[in-house]
């Protein structure tokens, strides 16, 4: 201790506030230094002097003239008419209107331009964060003084609220965003401005957002979100990005450790580009506390050499966020030998570190570390966990004697409830970080104030993100749902139990088997224990068994009992392979848009663990993004999964990405997704009408093997395939083509992740094919309805189910024809259709000629002499000889198109454009 120096200065005993002695006190500074203190909600307003253009960050105006009031707290510049008139709260204390904390998922940045939240300056890309949940943007530097204020996506048993409030989070609106309250514009592209719920997408200024209610009614999205109060997941130690299934991929961020704050190191830029050319300044290093030493994380503060230490520690105060007065705090010389008297433990964690190494006392002077000075009685805040209305808390005076008993009787007789038993209530302190929501209940014993000091020797700004909360002492169950696929198919619950005891050394008195998915491969888990449940997640993504991937992903549970009557959630699959990055795109967007538990990716587990989540829901509609075999593959996945399901006929809509989307064409969604307004999607999708559509079941048996397979040996014929079809499917030419371009896209897959890419080699296979001939019509039968139909001289046949194929063409043709009926998507009929060759093929695909009509009928037969190539919905294989029978599959699926009327309207008002095709729609009721 004896190295310890420090800068004193007179004055211990003037009264100061504590950070957030009380919500709306204002911030009163005894010092006579040329200061405006504003009755603004906890600013520290400066008269500076503009040296380039300027904006108010309450009237988003331009500031004439060379003076601004700029808070030197959070940055907020306001003109000094406006002063009076600012509600938007400092960034220090924004912490106090947090409702209940809910850690951020952060990611980087993408490309626009956006503000932070924390310090209101503009982001540059490289060096910032956004939240994948809500819409959190900050710098690098800056996350660590963010905190828990996501948006709430569902209940996890700690402070359960049903009804929903809005989710204000403030600027970085759309220009054009007008004001719920006055009808006046309130976003701005020059400054953190604005405020928008992230539920219901209103926006309303700073000023006046306060006046709405407080309820939020998820606007125009209200029936498709998936409710939070309906979802429930019991996640201690899981982190967010795993409840929402965020891939991990994505999250290539410099700082994807646990660690809250690695991020706050070298937050040199700034503060050094104004120093380095002026001489009479210095740059200090602070550190804000013990835990900041031990991670050598500082940041840069620049000030006069001539400096007054009461000038230095405010300095250093500001750059932490912290508004309190200089008197509270001291700075004491940057010392490791400090740290090993102090505690061991953290000496040894520096020498992990090798800047921290290299640092010695003599050396660097200009390093210091803020501490809190003791206090005698300070006032805290304890937030009731069971009041739920608003952001309650009591204000209780702590001495050095009060223990954390003594608080919670003081609690409950200022509540007016002190015949109650104190035994029944914890105190419990919440650390709201940023990244993560750490809870600890206090014991009963402790004192309080020793409490205080200990957390703000550690870090000065983990102070104001700590909370304490009153709760009552209950036992929660811990039930965590794992639903783990992958595994071999067609097992027996036994057998996977065994298996799982095998590979996962499951422990079965925590764990029990509550779902099988034979014909999937996979099962749902029930498990009791937190760090069981955590064990079994972690090791599963390092499984394989019989050499493949085993995969567990965390499945929410929906409480179907409370879902309003009107409620019709969507269920969104995404497949974030299609499409180069759209799918990514629209997973975010999505995200945001709706509940996270409600939008899957399709990549880890297919769409079991969607459609298993929103197995009891009464009512529901899924979103396909991806191409048609994406569309295929749901909805074979729905007619595997259909009996297990409260909701019999989930209507489909599809966001096509990819090539092809013959089913998005003909059901309007277009032809491929160029980048629209998600929303506006959304919207679409809740207009849209439903229509029926037949599906199809092809049986393929082989009579004879094929050559090559002879060739390796195998002499039995396979038993016969069933596959479904949706779109069509093809024999000959246009399989071959298709298969072609498989091989082609195995060899490279790298090389087809464009769609336009992808066109581009379909056309240069084609043109490659053109000196090939064949005669098919010669190597097939064909029956429709029991009858034998005769052949033209063809080289593809094609069963065509819906009006569209090959991307986009009419191969039936539009005339009307005396022979057949119009085609139709719900009639239970195949048009058969031939073409004579690439040419024929290419010409139908220019829209110049049709196919050669064949036949029309509910029933196919093919004999097929010598081995094909065969395609369904665009997947292509050879099939050997033998039989081909197509016949309808089961009832007819749901579809979504997308209304005329919504179409002819999208040039006029959004809001006018809701259409009477809603009375269609099925499920509302
Ligand atoms: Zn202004
Ligand atoms: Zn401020
Ligand atoms: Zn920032
Ligand atoms: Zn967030
Ligand atoms: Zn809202
Ligand atoms: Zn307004």
């Amino acid at each position: 201790m004896a190295d310890r120096s420090r800068i004193r200065y007179g004055n211990n005993e003037s009264p100061t506030a504590s950070p957030g002695t009380g919500r709306k006190k204002v911030h009163q500074s005894p010092s006579s230094r040329t200061k405006h203190h504003i009755s603004a909600p906890g600013h520290n307003f400066r008269k500076v002097t503009l040296t380039k253009p300027t904006y108010c960050h309450h009237c988003t105006d331009f500031i004439w003239g060379l003076a601004g009031f700029l808070c030197e707290v959070c940055n907020f510049m306001s003109h000094e008419k406006c002063l009076k008139h600012v509600k938007t709260v400092c960034s220090w204390m924004a912490s106090t209107l947090v409702r209940v904390p809910v850690s951020h998922c952060f990611s980087p940045l993408g490309h626009k331009k956006k503000f932070c939240s924390v310090c209101r300056k503009q982001l540059e890309e490289s060096s910032a964060l956004h939240c994948e949940v809500c819409e959190l943007h900050v710098h690098v530097d800056c996350a660590p003084f963010s905190f828990s204020d996501c948006r709430q996506c569902h209940h996890d048993g700690h402070q359960d609220h049903d009804i929903c409030h809005h989710h204000w989070r403030e600027g970085n609106l759309s220009s054009s965003a007008r004001c719920e309250v006055c009808k006046r514009t309130c976003g701005s592209s020059e400054v953190l401005s604005g405020m928008r719920c992230e539920w219901c997408g209103i926006t309303a200024h700073a000023s006046c957002y306060i006046i709405l209610l407080p309820e939020c009614k998820f606007g125009r999205l209200k029936k498709m979100i998936l409710p939070p109060n309906c979802v429930r997941v019991n996640s201690r130690n899981f982190s967010k990005m795993h409840c929402f299934r965020i891939s991990e991929s994505s999250q290539k961020e410099p700082d994807d450790s646990d660690d809250v704050d690695r991020s706050v190191a070298g937050n040199l830029k700034e503060t050094q580009s104004t120093s380095s050319s002026d001489s009479s300044k210095q740059t200090l290093k602070i550190f804000d506390g013990n835990d900041a030493v031990k991670r050598n994380q500082f940041r840069l503060i620049s000030v006069p050499r001539i400096a007054k230490n009461e000038e230095v520690v405010e300095a250093a105060l500001r750059v932490y966020y912290i508004p309190d007065e200089p008197q509270d705090y001291e700075l004491q010389i940057y010392c490791q030998q400090v740290l090993v008297n102090e505690d061991i433990t953290n000496c040894n964690g520096a020498t992990e570190n090798p800047k921290s190494q290299s640092v010695f006392k003599e050396s660097v002077p200009e390093a210091w570390v803020l501490q809190a000075k003791p206090k005698e009685s300070e006032v805290l805040k304890i937030y009731a966990g069971w009041l739920k209305l608003g952001v309650a808390y009591i204000s209780i005076l702590i001495t050095k004697k009060t223990t954390v008993e003594s608080v919670i009787k003081e609690v409950l007789q200022q509540l007016g409830r002190s015949d109650e038993d104190p035994e029944g209530l914890r105190l419990v302190e919440v650390h709201m970080g940023s990244k993560q929501v750490q809870r600890q209940v206090l014991m009963n014993q402790e004192l309080l104030l020793e409490k205080l000091q200990a957390i703000r020797k550690n870090s000065i700004r983990q102070m104001n993100q700590t909370r304490f909360y009153i709760v009552e002492n209950r036992n929660s169950v811990v039930q965590v749902n794992l639903l783990v696929s992958g595994l071999p198919v067609q097992l027996s619950e036994k057998e996977y139990t065994e298996l799982l005891q095998e590979h996962l050394a499951i422990k079965t008195h925590l764990v029990s088997v509550t779902h099988v998915y034979t014909g999937q491969g996979a099962v749902v888990l029930e498990i009791s224990c937190f760090s069981e449940a955590e064990r079994i997640y972690m090791l599963a993504k390092d499984t394989t068994i019989n050499s493949k991937q085993i995969s567990a992903v965390i499945i929410p549970e929906i409480m179907h009992k409370k879902l309003p009557q009107e409620c019709c959630p969507l269920l969104v699959f995404v497949n974030p392979k299609s499409g180069g990055l759209k799918g990514r795109d629209l997973i975010y967007s999505f995200r945001k848009l709706l509940n996270p538990h409600q939008v899957f990716e399709l990549t880890s587990a297919g769409p079991l663990p969607g459609l298993h989540t929103f197995r009891q829901m009464p009512h529901f509609r899924i979103l396909v993004c991806g191409g048609d075999g994406t569309v295929g593959w749901v909805l074979g996945a729905l007619e595997e999964m259909r009996h297990k399901l409260a909701c019999l006929d989930p209507a489909i809509g599809i966001v096509p990405l990819g090539t092809g989307n013959d089913l998005a064409r003909v059901l309007r969604w277009g032809a491929g997704y160029s980048g629209e307004d998600p929303h506006s999607l959304l919207m679409s999708l809740d207009e849209a009408e439903e229509v029926l559509m037949d599906r199809w079941t092809i049986l393929l048996d082989a009579q004879e093997v094929v050559d090559e397979d002879k060739e390796n040996g195998v002499t039995e014929p396979e038993p016969p395939k069933v596959v479904h079809m949706n779109n069509y499917c093809g024999l000959g030419i246009d399989a071959e083509l298709s298969l072609d371009f498989h091989h082609a896209r195995e060899e490279e897959p790298g090389k087809f992740n464009s769609r336009f890419h992808n066109k581009g080699v379909y056309v240069k296979v084609g043109l490659q094919k053109i000196s090939h001939t064949r005669n098919l019509h010669q190597n097939l039968q064909l029956q429709v309805d029991q009858h034998e139909v005769e052949l033209p001289s063809i080289e593809g046949l094609i069963f065509l189910n819906i009006p569209s194929w090959g991307s986009g063409a009419d191969l039936w043709g539009s005339d009307s024809d005396g022979r057949y009926g119009k085609p139709r998507l719900d009639d239970g009929l195949l048009e058969v259709v031939g073409v004579t060759g690439v040419v024929h093929m290419g010409q139908v695909q220019g829209g110049l000629r049709s196919g050669i009509r064949i036949a029309q009928g509910a029933y196919v037969r093919v004999t097929i002499t010598k081995p094909i190539p065969v395609q369904v919905d665009g997947e292509p294989w050879i099939q050997p000889p033998g039989e081909i029978i197509i016949s309808a599959a089961g009832p007819k699926v749901h579809m979504l198109r997308k209304s005329k009327v919504k179409q002819k309207k999208q040039s006029g008002s959004l809001k006018e454009s809701r259409t009477d095709s809603l009375t269609l729609s099925e499920g509302v009721n």
